[in-house]
């Protein structure tokens, strides 16, 4: 494709986009193929001589669209946001265009410095500490998922548990790592590849009335660990956990942490982004005191296309001294003389790409007042809903619900069938697309508003197709 070639469809795919963007209402929110339904339309073999691109594009509304689920469309609330936005969109196209590898500092300079300069940026937004900052001992770094965050939080953890033993030796003890039943999977998952096993992942109880971790429970299963030998590497709290937006109290567990000298990962994937927002800012209490690693993905609400999670580390050296190595042809001088970043050492692939920019456009085009905006006008159309839901006593809303889920359930009875029946009509309508969990054994529906195209009349709309479904 030459650069006039490109040029010409480029602007095309730009004005499929846009028309998309405008047009997304008319789709059903959820797609309703079947499975192998998409790959049936598509042929067996590859082309053997080149296609026109306009065969793509033509293949792209005929045959993907009706397997597309409309994660940006207003009517879509289920698992959590995922934001695209134009800033984003267009940044994440220059990164394509610059087609950078930026692996190294040395590979391409401004890829890792920008990339420096826009998590200091986000970490000043999210009133994070001194301390993280990419100039300070800590640093923050963009990686593809908080699952990703998680598995480096946890190598760095045992690099430092065992001294350093973990990198070389690989696991000669048990150890440990503390959750609660609401705790992301990836967690579990981490402890799995790090080489922890799940058999020594503890779950740590919860109260019951706001799912939160419970810090007296994890401080004694901590103190009957170390008294059987187990070393307990990482401890994990949420903010902001998957299933209902529960808040671990950080303060507390931080503390615990900090006795028993285990390091504490602050998973804020979805929720860490609403501190942006003075007033939210309490999400975040006791993570810069306490937390040695933190991570929030700006993928998932604050208007960034995946893939855009931010981790930081309070001390960035044991997680580099457990990653790095340096092969002879990855040597150059800027890495020798220790003046730059290579983040390479900050993450499980050696290739990276040039995220920074997309992050940058949407830091830049919003500005920190357009970012609060976009979060306090989603919760306030959470907290509408909530109301209107409360104000009907045929349901029950789950309290609290500070952020952009609510959590409800029908009440009644055979209310956990009633709920996922008419949870499933409404998604195969294609009308609005909601998901559920279960609390304590029982099914309760979550709807989670996060898109700057949900409107009121929206929401308004979506309260009346739920009530009628579920009643
Ligand atoms: C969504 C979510 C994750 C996983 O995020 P990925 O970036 O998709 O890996 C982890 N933790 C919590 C609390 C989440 O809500």
């Amino acid at each position: 494709m030459t650069p006039e070639e490109f040029r010409a469809w480029g602007k095309q795919v730009v004005d499929w986009i846009a028309d998309y963007q405008a047009g997304i209402e008319r789709y059903p929110v959820r797609s309703s193929v079947a499975p192998g339904e998409i790959r049936a339309a598509l042929p067996a073999h590859p082309p053997e001589r080149g296609e026109p691109f306009d065969a793509v594009l033509a293949d792209l509304d005929r045959v993907l669209l009706p397997g597309i689920t409309h994660w940006q469309h207003p009517d879509f609330y289920a698992y959590f946001p995922a934001n695209a936005s134009g800033p984003a969109i267009l940044g994440d196209l220059l990164s394509s265009g610059l087609g950078v590898q930026g692996m190294v500092w040395a590979t391409s300079p401004a890829c890792t410095e920008l990339e420096t300069v826009v998590v200091d940026w986000l970490a000043e937004l999210l009133g994070l500490p001194g301390h993280v900052r990419t100039d300070a001992a800590g640093g923050g770094v963009i990686q593809d998922s908080a699952s990703s965050a998680a598995l480096v939080a946890c190598l760095a953890a045992l690099h430092r548990a065992s001294g350093g033993r973990a990198a070389t030796e690989g696991i000669t003890r048990r150890y440990a790592l503390y959750v609660s039943a609401h705790t992301h999977s990836s967690l579990e998952r981490a402890a799995r590849m790090a080489g922890i096993g799940a058999d020594n992942v503890r779950v740590v109880d919860v109260d019951p009335a706001t799912q939160a971790m419970d810090p007296e429970h994890l401080a004694a299963l901590l103190a009957a660990d170390r008294a059987a030998g187990v070393v307990p590497a990482l401890v994990c709290a949420t903010v902001g956990t998957t299933s209902t937006t529960a808040i671990d109290p950080v303060p507390a567990i931080g503390r615990i942490c900090r006795e028993h000298g285990v390091w504490l990962h602050v998973d804020g994937a979805y929720a860490g982004v609403a501190a942006v927002c003075p007033e939210l800012r309490w999400v975040l209490d006791g993570v810069g005191e306490f937390a040695d690693s933190f991570c929030t993905n700006p993928h998932k609400w604050l208007l960034t296309n995946f893939d855009c999670s931010v981790l930081w580390m309070a001390d960035r050296a044991p997680l580099v001294a457990a990653l790095s190595i340096l092969p002879e042809y990855l040597r150059n001088a800027a890495t020798a003389s220790g003046e730059v970043i290579d983040y390479r050492d900050w993450q499980v692939p050696l290739g990276r790409r040039f995220r920074a920019l997309k992050l940058w456009a949407v830091l830049r085009w919003y500005g920190a007042e357009g970012l609060r905006a976009h979060i306090r006008r989603t919760v306030a159309l959470a907290q509408e809903f909530a109301a209107l839901v409360r104000a009907d006593e045929r349901f029950e809303v789950l309290e609290p619900h500070p952020l952009g889920l609510v959590c409800f359930r029908p009440l009644g009875p055979d209310a956990d069938g009633r709920a996922l029946a008419g949870m499933e009509e409404l998604n195969a309508s294609g009308a609005l697309y909601l998901t559920h969990t279960k609390v304590d054994g029982r099914v309760v529906l979550r709807f989670a508003i996060g898109s700057p195209r949900t409107e009121r009349r929206h929401v308004l709309a979506a309260w009346q197709r739920i009530r009628r479904a579920l009643t």
